[in-house]
């Protein structure tokens, strides 16, 4: 009896838990330089961005304002 409401509380909580898009952006969000299907991603705001290397990752998690819109869209896109 317990298990079953430990199962469907699960299944509720993965239900509602918004699942992160896959990386879609072809230039790095920090520096706009090409990115691949290679490239390291890092999630920013529950989304995913490839990005040319780690520490532009890390650059844009640390201040996302500075290089994302509000709809998530990276400021620097052509
Ligand atoms: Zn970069």
């Amino acid at each position: 009896m317990l298990n079953a409401a430990l199962v469907a509380l699960v299944m509720v909580t993965t239900a509602s838990t918004p699942q992160a898009k896959p990386a879609q952006n072809t230039t790095c969000p920090g520096c706009g330089g090409v990115v691949s299907a290679k490239s390291p991603t890092a999630m920013v705001r529950g989304q995913n961005y490839r990005f040319c290397c780690t520490d532009c990752g890390a650059m844009v998690q640390k201040k996302p304002d500075k290089f994302l819109h509000k709809d998530g869209t990276p400021k620097n896109r052509n």
